[in-house]
């Protein structure tokens, strides 16, 4: 804002000010307002109109006919009020009727005047209703008359809405396209249908106050916030855990840039000075700049916009104080997220009853928070270009995650076509869930281990509704993700107690804490400080817990006892070379000894496994397999590691092919080199869970999977189906002379087969 352009916004809001405290009214009130703006800015008409049952309604005038008020109105999009309201669009007119919306109404009086200015009265977003200034002479307003009346606007929303002048929840959307439904396409990360209403993660803030009691004391509100929004901003650089990988880079760049943009402060400052609270200040530079973006078509410059929104909205809780998440505060309906991207830990945080579905701006297949998401059966939608810009808070919301889309408030026939694809697909898991008694056993009868992955005390449950074997991966790590602090022994006994005893005859392989990569703990750093450069491959699961072998000490322990009279199955992650397992196995061969010392009850049998993570490790398998009851293949982490492609960066996201000859030629080689020997083969990894991939698999020799719970009814539906030695001997031809698109070759020989592979 220029400098007179706050003198003339100023003026206006002291004498506002007046007229908001006074005790008339609210009828009273808006007469005056209209009066103080017309003088204010030496126009001889100025009105408000307000939404009032879907229309926009002369509310008060002052130099049209008084007799018009509360007799016109305007549908929205009608004329250049209309106009304004649905676009949330400033107009600026020399020649109001040139303009090819402008609708002529005679009661007002209105054809002595040419030129026309008009604003939005934006609430949460939505326009409520339109203050306009006309003018005989017929002239342009001058770019500081705008922003006069742009700064008024948000004062008069305060007091419409405190004077109940409107109806909220009737407010107009954000723009042409904003208001009515909308199909947002992404990327399928976990399938499933959901329906729901928008909940963002990181919620916006809803300015109440908005004209200040004691300028400096807003100006002092704003310095500390941008200080601490800096020191967020820097700390996060120097963390890893911002992001869960992505474009973190990238995006901690602009975020630097902008939170240090002299330009950004400078603005809220002058808009302080013309009578704002912090808070309103805030909202009122980015609507400026919201509106100046709208005029520019340009994708690149669209993101960095979303950027400086997430950044201002940091800005906003900082200095107002609400600095929780959508978690903290409670789901109060059937939810969809909303986010840039998510952590595990974040995911965990909400209501499993009322969260329904996440769509995410990023977002990649095997990222911890999507494994997390898939163990929950929420169906996730990634990769959603500019999403937190078109959806709103309270949006009603279908997500169809297995046709990779999202629509943002249906029309009435869109959701009952929703609804009766959702009773379809609900009748489809019906009958995998009547596959639960039968036992996947191919077509010419090999008998294939399906078990389940879990990490939680709730995930339990699945054992007996998909009739898995057994969990052939318990992420111990999730307790860790869920409590604020380290989990006590105590508690760790108690949990693996309850999965055991939940688990019944059927066998639970417990995976020591993996934690690292895109799974940080706020309460277990590094001791060299936190900005790894390359966190998947750096301090994470094994490598960490035999560095902090009292971590590693106190889960043996608690398995140990917790596996009293049982047998217990453990096995860690990320082994890169036998000396390791062989390191790890020690912590748990000196608690026992210490058990048997004190005649504690021990488990009747131990069974040691490895996960096979890193490529390195399948180099010495034969040193390891000795030693080892099991193996279990984490081909999440083994195929980014294989194709050295970041399983959390979403521009990789879709490169690599888990059907690609090299991760399949190299898994049927793990396999050949443990051949003979008494060790259970696994794979853990996602992979596995996919009907194509999971017959590719098969074809090369596995014969034990665990997967995501609801992929159990899907794959045991396939293996009845398949004829493994058929299927083995073309997956013998496939590799030994590989087509150029594996996958498309497989599903070609597996549709005409019948075999359901979608
Ligand atoms: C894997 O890496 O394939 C695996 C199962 O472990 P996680 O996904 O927990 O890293
Ligand atoms: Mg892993």
């Amino acid at each position: 804002m220029t400098s007179s352009a706050v003198a003339a916004a100023r003026t206006i809001l002291t004498r506002l000010h007046d007229v908001m405290a006074s005790r008339s009214a609210a009828q009273v009130k808006l007469n005056t307002v209209v009066e103080v703006i017309g003088s204010g800015l030496n126009s001889e008409v100025c009105s408000v109109y307000l939404l009032r049952e879907g229309m926009l309604e002369l509310f008060a005038t002052r130099g049209l006919a008084q007799e018009a008020v509360h007799v016109t109105r305007m549908a929205v999009g009608e004329g250049l009020v209309g106009t304004i309201a649905e676009r949330i669009e400033t107009l600026n007119l020399a020649e109001a009727a040139a303009h090819p919306d402008f609708s002529y109404r005679p009661e007002t009086g209105e054809d002595k005047f040419h030129s026309f200015a008009g604003v939005p009265i934006v609430r949460r977003q939505r326009a409520v209703g339109v203050l306009c200034v006309q003018h005989v002479e017929p002239r342009r307003y001058d770019e500081v008359e705008i922003e006069a009346l742009q700064t008024v606007a948000m004062v008069l929303s305060e007091l419409i809405t405190n004077a109940d002048l409107v109806d909220e929840e009737q407010g107009l959307g954000a723009g042409p396209a904003q208001t009515g439904p909308l199909q947002l396409r992404g990327l399928t990360l976990v399938k499933g249908l959901a329906s729901g209403l928008a909940v963002f993660h990181q919620p916006r803030v809803n300015v109440e106050h908005v004209m200040a009691e004691d300028t400096e004391a807003e100006r002092q509100r704003v310095y500390l916030a941008f200080d601490k929004m800096r020191e967020q901003i820097d700390r996060m650089a120097s963390q890893v855990e911002f992001g869960v990988g992505g474009e973190h880079e990238e995006v901690l760049e602009t975020y630097k840039m902008f939170a240090y943009d002299e330009g950004w402060a400078r603005r809220i400052n002058e808009a302080i000075d013309s009578g704002l609270t912090a808070e309103a200040a805030i909202e009122r530079v980015q609507q400026r700049t919201r509106m100046r973006m709208r005029q520019i078509d340009d994708p690149l410059l669209a993101d960095r916009m979303h950027d400086l929104e997430d950044l201002a909205n940091r800005l906003l809780r900082i200095v107002s104080g609400q600095i929780g998440t959508a978690a903290s505060m409670g789901l109060r309906n059937d939810a969809i997220l909303i986010a840039r991207n998510l952590g595990p830990a974040e995911l965990l945080e909400y209501d499993r009853r009322r969260l329904k579905g996440v769509i995410l701006e990023e977002g990649s297949l095997t990222s911890h928070v999507v494994i997390v998401a898939r163990a929950m059966g929420i169906p996730v939608l990634g990769r959603v270009r500019g999403l937190r810009g078109v959806v709103r808070d309270g949006d009603q919301l279908l997500l169809d995650a297995d046709q990779g889309t999202a629509t943002v408030r249906p029309a009435q026939v869109v959701l009952e076509a929703f609804e009766a694809r959702f009773a379809k697909s609900r009748e489809r898991q019906a009958a995998y869930a009547a596959l639960r008694e039968v036992e996947p056993c191919t077509r010419d009868g090999t008998r294939i281990t399906v078990m389940i992955n879990a990490g939680l005390r709730d995930d339990m449950a699945n054992l007996s509704l998909t009739g898995a074997d057994g969990i052939g991966l318990f992420r111990t790590e999730f307790q860790f993700l869920v409590s604020a602090t380290l989990p006590s022994r105590e508690r760790q006994t108690r949990l693996y107690r309850d999965v055991l005893e939940a688990a019944g005859d059927k066998p639970v392989m417990f995976r020591t804490v993996d934690i690292g990569g895109d799974k940080t703990l706020p309460y277990l750093r590094h001791d060299d400080g936190d900005g790894e450069e390359n966190p998947a491959m750096g301090w994470r699961a094994l490598r960490v817990a035999l560095e902090r072998d009292g971590l590693l000490k106190v889960q043996a322990r608690a398995l140990l006892e917790a596996s009293a009279g049982r047998t217990l199955n453990v096995m860690f992650p990320m082994v890169s070379e036998p000396w390791e397992f062989d390191a790890a196995k020690a912590v748990f061969d000196s608690q026992v000894a210490f058990l048997k010392k004190q005649k504690r009850p021990m488990p009747e049998a131990i069974r040691y496994g490895a996960m096979l993570e890193v490529p390195a490790l399948a180099e010495q398998l034969d040193v390891l397999a000795p030693k080892l009851s099991f193996l279990s293949i984490g081909t999440n982490d083994l195929t980014q590691f294989l194709f050295a492609a970041d399983r959390s960066n979403p521009k990789l996201a879709e490169r690599y092919d888990w059907l690609s000859p090299s991760i399949l030629r190299f898994l049927r080689r793990v396999l050949g080199s443990v051949a003979g020997r008494n060790l259970d083969v696994t794979v853990c990894g996602e992979m596995g869970g996919r009907r194509l991939e999971a017959l590719a698999l098969l074809a090369i020799g596995i014969r034990r999977l665990s997967i995501t719970p609801a992929a159990v009814g899907p794959i045991k539906e396939l293996v009845s189906q398949i004829d493994l030695g058929e299927a083995t001997a073309f997956m013998a031809g496939l590799l030994a002379s590989p087509p150029r698109d594996l996958r498309a070759a497989l599903l070609d020989w597996a549709s005409a087969r019948g075999l359901a592979c979608d």
